[in-house]
């Protein structure tokens, strides 16, 4: 379960500098786009993978189509991503 206030800041980050890019928590697994429609997986249910890689890979795929839970492939990319957002306040 990911708290409101997270919830609250999480924009789609392609849209959200032209658009609102809000997102719709769906099933408690996926983020949606309102703007673009691309979707965003929520790993482990409370990791959101906000890269536009992953939100292009399921962008034309239906809400209802979507599998819960989303699929786990770590690749470099999201492995650094998931570094970063959980260890971004720490300092060395
Ligand atoms: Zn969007």
């Amino acid at each position: 379960m990911i708290q409101k206030e997270l919830l609250d800041l999480l924009r789609c980050p392609v849209c959200a500098k032209e658009e609102k890019g809000t997102l719709e928590y769906f099933k408690d697994t996926w983020l949606i786009c309102q703007d673009c429609a691309r979707k965003y997986p929520i790993w482990d249910d409370d990791i959101p993978i906000m890269l536009i890689d992953e939100g292009d890979k399921w962008q034309a795929t239906d809400k209802e189509a979507l599998p819960v839970p989303p699929p786990h492939k770590l690749n470099k990319k999201i492995y650094c991503f998931i570094l970063t957002a959980f260890c971004g306040n720490i300092k060395a």
